[in-house]
């Protein structure tokens, strides 16, 4: 706790430094995500204003007493209605221009605050918060490290799990059994257990579909632990492949470890992606279809962006996955994801799974 009070107070400083510089008397935060960073608030709805010299929690009635628990020196407000709550404080505050993220704004909360303010001004600054959360310092990187083990010791679990007959459904629920039990407080997204032709759309659902051999397997999992997220993908063999699926896991393989190669403090993102695609090459390139990985953190893709045309540079504690994939449609499909923390020459890997083919029999 003593640690948490040193925290929050700096990562609002950081914000309250960068007022004058945008131009801007205050900033509004509606993102929930971003106010959790901020505050340590953790409900699910409220509005954070910082200003240059103090801060404010506004939340409904429902949070008042958690968000008094919760956040240390930040006075908390509750507002009846948030619309009013908003304007209150503005008006209160005497701010004239006002910061605010235009991706968490609705159209219509914009319409009814200009609608409600005089000569006050809402400016769009979501650009200069892009990688407000991307740099993780050190209590960020325990609790990742602590989510990826969750994880990674959940699939290693569930590898005893999966035999003939069994489906992708019960699969799915042995995995979150696996994971709870190893202190997953939520799964970070609905878990992706895909066999056989089902591996070969991305984002699979799991189905009734049950394991038979010849199936590769692709496990996408990640768990919060502390509100961090952890972000994995296994794909396993289920009894004999072809040597056609054996080469293509190969290849992939190849593009993962190339990709986490490259990885070091000042590269580009897109150069990250191409060395993953360019292992693919013209005969599998086509059957790439996403971007080779993305931020974690407390949201399970955040900044940066690993994809051809993102202008992203990777930098020292940026923690990003590392996840090509390879999606034949109607036979099968491969993926093969690590996260990964960015340091100076190098990464360090925090999800456990070596990603050696692995065929269970
Ligand atoms: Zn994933
Ligand atoms: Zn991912």
């Amino acid at each position: 706790m003593q640690q948490e009070n040193k925290i929050f107070p700096g990562r609002i400083s950081v914000i309250q430094r960068k007022l004058a510089d945008l131009k801007i008397h205050g900033l509004i935060f509606l993102n929930i995500i971003n106010i959790r960073y901020l505050s340590g608030f953790t409900g699910s709805d409220g509005v954070l204003i910082i200003c240059p010299d103090r801060s404010f929690l506004l939340v409904d009635g429902r949070y008042t007493t958690q968000a008094a628990l919760e956040v240390q020196n930040i006075p908390v407000i509750e507002y009846k209605d948030k619309v009013e709550g908003i304007i209150q404080a503005i008006k209160d505050l005497g701010l004239k221009h006002i910061g605010f993220e235009a991706v968490s704004m609705s159209v219509d909360m914009y319409n009814q605050l200009t609608q409600r303010l005089d000569d006050e001004v809402l400016i769009n600054i979501g650009d200069d918060l892009k990688f407000l959360r991307a740099y993780k310092d050190e209590t960020e990187i325990t609790l990742m490290k602590k989510a990826a083990a969750i994880s990674s010791a959940a699939i290693a679990a569930l590898i005893r799990d999966i035999k003939p007959g069994c489906t992708e459904r019960e699969l799915a629920l042995q995995l979150e059994l696996h994971a709870r039990r190893a202190g997953a407080d939520q799964l970070a997204f609905e878990a992706i257990v895909a066999a056989g032709e089902n591996s070969a759309l991305p984002h699979a659902q799991p189905t009734d579909r049950k394991i038979k051999a010849g199936d590769f397997i692709v496990i996408d999992f990640g768990v919060k632990y502390k509100g961090y997220c952890s972000d994995e993908t296994c794909t396993f063999a289920f009894g004999q492949l072809t040597d056609q699926q054996k080469n293509a896991y190969q290849i992939v393989k190849q593009a993962h470890d190339d990709a986490i190669a490259a990885i070091r403090t000042n590269v580009t993102a897109s150069t990250v992606d191409h060395c993953a695609r360019s292992v693919l090459g013209e005969k599998y390139g086509q059957y790439f279809p996403h971007g080779t990985g993305h931020g974690v953190g407390l949201e399970v893709h955040e900044a940066p962006r690993l994809a051809p045309n993102s202008q992203d540079v990777l930098e020292a504690q940026m923690v990003v996955t590392v996840e090509p994939g390879l999606y034949i449609p109607g036979l099968w499909g491969i993926r093969i994801e690590d996260t990964v923390l960015v340091k100076e020459n190098s990464c360090e890997i925090f999800t456990k799974m070596d990603k050696q083919l692995l065929i269970i029999n």
